[in-house]
């Protein structure tokens, strides 16, 4: 039964914010950016209907996996600049169907348009990370500025890549001690895109796309959010040292030290 207005609803709020403050770090330039969101069903039963759908479109591959469920993405074309002002015209809920062919349109777009052309991407990584991580439910994907930068001056070894990124900030190998994972320059929105992006996700969160950006996972906004934030800082750091020239690091030695005080367990083959 719905009891409430769902511009109230606790995850459209936070989705408002995510995406303003995407903005504001000037990495959803224009339409830039997609961000996907698993929602329980009583978190959204309150706020909608869910057996009321609008319209069933067929999705470009199956996923079986995800039968059932709903998320909330945004849409294709729309500013994220925008979703704060008006998140029925640029947001869409969706669930999928019994059969994992189709997406049903439950709540959104009021003006036309479907979910972003990344939404295979973001559903097969939803469905990839959800086989690691039961508590998993973000998947944004945004431009950060200093990480596009550093795959045009840096080595796209992904194993090296990490290696660079855990030496700018002492902390970033305890945030992601599993590294990232690199795709090389892809045409974006294509399947073979998500699946480069998926298999990524089978060991790390995050994963770099080559001169486009970043794709990040996490339990909720702030985790995706805060994983996203703390590599593209590295990215700017390495970039701000690699100007002026670097004559010392962090050694190996010292993150196998850092590695043991926090109790976390660095990917195999980087130190
Ligand atoms: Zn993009």
């Amino acid at each position: 039964m719905i009891i409430y207005n769902i511009n109230e609803a606790p995850f459209i709020k936070e989705m408002c914010d995510i995406t303003l403050k995407l903005w504001e770090k000037g990495w959803a330039e224009r339409n830039g950016g997609n961000i996907s969101y698993l929602l329980r069903e009583e978190e959204v039963a309150p706020y909608l209907d869910t057996q009321k759908v609008i319209s069933e479109v067929a999705l470009p591959m199956p996923f079986p996996e995800l039968k059932n469920k709903i998320f909330m993405v945004s849409g294709s074309g729309k500013y994220f600049r925008n979703v704060i002002k008006n998140p029925a015209d640029t947001l869409i809920i969706l669930k999928i169907s019994e059969d994992g062919k189709h997406y049903q349109q439950l709540w959104g777009l009021v003006n036309g348009g479907c979910p972003t052309s990344e939404l295979a991407s973001h559903l097969k990584c939803h469905a990839t990370r959800l086989k690691h991580d039961p508590e998993h439910r973000v998947i944004l994907h945004t431009h950060a500025n200093a990480t596009i930068a550093m795959t045009f001056a840096h080595d796209l070894d992904e194993k090296k890549f990490s290696k660079t990124l855990w030496q700018q900030i002492t902390e970033c190998l305890v945030v992601f001690p599993e590294g990232v994972g690199i795709v090389p320059w892809m045409v974006a929105g294509t399947i073979d895109l998500g699946l480069a992006s998926a298999a990524k996700m089978e060991y790390c969160r995050i994963v770099i796309w080559a001169h486009h950006g970043i794709m990040g996972a996490g339990s909720n906004f702030d985790d995706a959010f805060g994983l996203v934030e703390t590599v593209d800082k590295a990215a700017d750091i390495y970039l701000r040292s690699a100007a002026v020239g670097i004559k010392q690091s962090i050694t190996s030695a010292e993150l196998r030290a850092l590695a043991d005080a926090f109790n976390v367990t660095p990917r195999d083959g980087i130190l």
